[in-house]
């Protein structure tokens, strides 16, 4: 029987690394990257990664972060120009960009296992921002911004055992969040202590 390719783990198997877009599966041996760490289809297996142009690099880096943050090519370069047009580090205030919206922040609080699931809940109305209801995805935080979960949606699919899942999870030093009332405060501009991409190779990109 041929294998059915979920679309979010093909997505890695192009990229030829995990991207974690699967949340505990990714972390799992059922994780198809552990066994067919090639490019999916027929000839997969036999594809030659080949070595890359430094056009090829910065392209397949912003194509990874794209499909991490699971976003369309109009808002990544809109946050490519917005950084860019910004005074200071261009590469700090992207990835500041992309860990502010309200997906992300949901991912990153612990409340959701992926971001795909963060932005599920998020339009589902299941959220709220300093005590309003907002359900766009791409809504953007800022410090002292209190996130929290809705009182009916604490007992929603997804959400069973939420606050012991909280108490130990690990956060980002910008977020804290509160396992007992499920919110969480946005301390400080979002940073990246160690990104798994380059924001200059992708910067250089869009300004060729
Ligand atoms: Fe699928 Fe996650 Fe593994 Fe990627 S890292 S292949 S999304 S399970």
């Amino acid at each position: 029987m041929s294998e059915k390719i979920n679309s979010k783990c093909a997505q890695c198997r192009r990229a030829g690394e995990k991207l974690m877009l699967k949340g505990e599966k990714c972390l799992s041996p059922k994780c198809p990257m552990n066994k067919r760490n090639y490019p999916p289809g027929m000839h997969g297996p036999n594809q030659k990664r080949t070595k890359m142009s430094g056009y090829g690099r910065q392209l397949k880096e912003k194509q990874k972060v794209k499909r991490v943050y699971g976003l369309i090519e109009r808002q990544f370069a809109n946050y490519v120009a917005e950084a860019s047009n910004k005074v200071g580090d261009t590469s700090k205030l992207l990835i500041a960009c992309l860990e502010s919206r309200l997906d992300n922040v949901v991912f990153r609080a612990g409340f959701a296992k992926s971001r795909l699931t963060a932005r599920q809940l998020v339009t589902h109305g299941h959220f709220t921002v300093n005590g309003r209801k907002v359900d766009i995805p791409s809504y953007r935080v800022k410090s002292g911004d209190v996130v929290a979960i809705k009182e009916l949606a604490k007992n929603k699919k997804g959400m069973q055992g939420l606050e012991e899942r909280l108490a130990k999870a690990e956060y980002p030093s910008w977020i804290s969040t509160d396992a007992k009332t499920l919110s969480a405060k946005v301390l400080n501009a979002p940073v990246l202590e160690n990104p798994n991409f380059n924001p200059a190779s992708i910067i250089e990109f869009y300004s060729r």
